[in-house]
């Protein structure tokens, strides 16, 4: 079943329309519940019985990854990065599903997969890994998929997206979509808001994720746009609060302060800066919706911390 995409008429000048991920249904949604889904069903088909993968504790990954090793009784092991260790709404959940976690520094972190898989097989476990963030073929289809599902309401409402935009991270998602533009010879914008990583680096994984699924067919570079001037000093930075709390009021649609936020504010500031007006625009809501909680008390008292 497609997530929904929601008419929000007008938004400077142009007509808005938001495709609800974060209605996914599952653990409240989200890329990385549409990602981990299709993991999973590798993961049956193999009968494997031990999951290790890699990401913050406090991630929308790791939620959603333990939460399925959980429902299917397999062992979680989750290696996360010393760097990023806050205990969130996520982070509770994890816990409560019973995944291991190991914090190690960011350094350290190659060699300590390595080994725990080494020793988990060497136990005799069958040991399945995810990437971080569902990165990967499998991760990149997950948003082919999605691609689809834009083309599939758009048949159905006679409607075309001049642009798409969300939040890019890792970069698997916007591969995803990328890949969904060439196959279809769409003349679209496909435009990722950075979240943490600057230009050259995040747009190169994008590209590399595109090549890695597609081959090196042309037009890859021109497809490919990675807006790296709303992401502040980084991951997790706030510049995002007003855009929030306006989306809230305005639509009842929760944004966070790590992604959505950033993404919808990104997006907003992209259509003023180059004049977009009369077009048609689909923001793509890519989840977190537990990050939108964490953030509440500060939505209120002004306390970001
Ligand atoms: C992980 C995440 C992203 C970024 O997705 P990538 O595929 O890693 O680029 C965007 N939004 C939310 C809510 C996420 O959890």
């Amino acid at each position: 079943m497609p997530t929904p995409i929601q008419n929000l008429d007008e938004y400077l000048g142009n007509e808005l329309y938001m495709k609800r991920e974060d209605l996914f249904p599952y653990c409240f949604g989200g890329n990385k519940a549409r990602k981990a889904l299709l993991f999973f069903e590798e993961i049956k088909k193999g009968k494997y019985n031990c999951v290790v993968t890699y990401g913050s504790g406090s991630s929308n990954h790791v939620r959603v990854v333990s939460n399925l090793c959980a429902s299917m009784n397999i062992e979680c092991h989750v290696i996360a990065p010393k760097e990023a260790y806050k205990v969130t709404n996520n982070s509770k959940m994890r816990e409560l599903f019973g995944a291991d976690v190991k914090v190690v520094p960011v350094d350290d972190v190659h060699d300590t997969i390595e080994k725990m898989i080494e020793d988990l097989e060497s136990q005799g476990k069958k040991v399945y890994f995810i990437p971080g963030g569902g990165h990967g073929n499998i991760g990149t289809q997950a948003y082919v998929d999605c691609y689809e599902e834009i083309k599939q309401y758009e048949k159905e409402n006679g409607v075309f997206f001049d642009y798409i935009f969300f939040a890019s991270g890792t970069g698997t998602t916007h591969a995803g979509l990328v890949v969904g533009k060439l196959k279809n010879n769409d003349d679209r914008k496909i435009i990722g808001i950075s979240i943490a990583r600057p230009n050259p680096r995040g747009r190169n994984a994008v590209l590399d994720s595109v090549r890695e699924y597609m081959g090196d067919v042309p037009d890859i570079d021109d497809a490919t746009i990675f807006v790296d001037d709303f992401r502040g000093v980084g991951y997790g930075d706030t510049v995002s609060e007003w855009v929030i709390k306006d989306v809230l009021i305005r639509y009842g649609i929760p944004l966070d302060e790590t992604y959505t936020g950033k993404a919808f504010y990104g997006m907003s500031e992209y259509i003023k800066d180059k004049q977009i007006k009369g077009k048609k625009i689909l923001f793509i809501h890519t989840g977190g919706t537990p990050l939108f909680f964490d953030s509440l008390n500060g939505l209120l008292y002004g306390d970001y911390n």
